[in-house]
């Protein structure tokens, strides 16, 4: 199965499916990714994109299980009798609204969803590193199942510009334009909700103020600082056999330009 895949399609298209299998197995590790969620990726000069199957465990994914669906969310290569998750229009709908988005990953986790549950503390970026969330972090209003292209460009509609949201009583959603940087940004965002509940347990928060985020902004080099984190985290992943060894030429960072 592996070898009829990597015959077949690009070493792009293989690159991305080995980072997005990483992605979702390290994320799961995170406990950011749970039982249920996904991870995907635009295919280049296709209008197309890679995303794991609705049933395989997230903590097993491998780069051949993938599918192949375009853009209006229906499988059109993959393991056959497989199928796209139900919420695959949460995908789909955000590649069509967000051209500079090329990576996407949508889960549950607990604690950060508990923000779009309570009025007086809103999920706002505290940390320095929140700083990518500076321009706001809307709660999509409609915790519904993202089941349908319609309910798909409302959440498109609810995100705008920004990079992150939460689905009222649901999960999140977080978009980037790489897998590495993806992985960056679902770690970081959950350390800011992670401190923000922990310091409104203990006090008043002081929060960085929009100056400092934005002085922190423009010296951080986001694609140097996810080229850090993504070494980091694939190479613990490797050391620990989170990651299977075969996977490394695909993981490795080549050319940081080419990002
Ligand atoms: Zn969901």
């Amino acid at each position: 199965m592996h070898g009829q895949i990597e015959s077949k399609t690009t070493d792009v298209e293989q690159r991305l499916r080995h980072e997005i299998a990483a992605v979702t197995r390290l994320l799961v590790s995170e406990r950011i990714l749970g039982y249920s969620g996904h991870v995907s990726a635009r295919l280049p000069n296709r209008d197309a994109i890679l995303i794991q199957p609705i049933h395989h465990s997230r903590a097993e994914m491998r780069p051949e299980y993938l599918l192949v669906c375009d853009m209006d969310g229906r499988m059109i290569e993959g393991p056959k009798g497989e199928r796209p998750p139900s919420e695959i229009y949460i995908h789909t709908e955000l590649y069509k609204a967000r051209a500079d988005v090329n990576a996407i990953a949508h889960y549950h986790h607990d604690l950060t969803t508990t923000f779009s549950l309570v009025e007086d503390v809103p999920l706002r970026p505290i940390k320095n590193h929140a700083v990518r969330w500076t321009s706001g972090i809307p709660i999509h209003p409609d915790p519904d199942h993202v089941d349908t292209q319609e309910q798909g460009r409302a959440l498109a509609g609810t995100l705008g510009l920004h990079h992150a949201l939460v689905i009222r009583a649901h999960g999140e959603v977080v978009v980037a334009e790489t897998l590495p940087a993806l992985l960056m940004d679902c770690i970081h965002f959950t350390e800011n909700a992670e401190a923000l509940y922990h310091a409104s347990l203990l006090g008043r928060v002081a929060a960085l103020t929009a100056d400092e985020l934005s002085r922190f902004g423009q010296t951080l080099k986001r694609t140097k600082h996810s080229i850090k984190l993504w070494t980091y985290y694939v190479g613990r992943g490797q050391t620990d056999g989170l990651l299977p060894k075969d996977w490394g030429s695909y993981l490795k960072i080549k050319d940081s330009r080419s990002w």
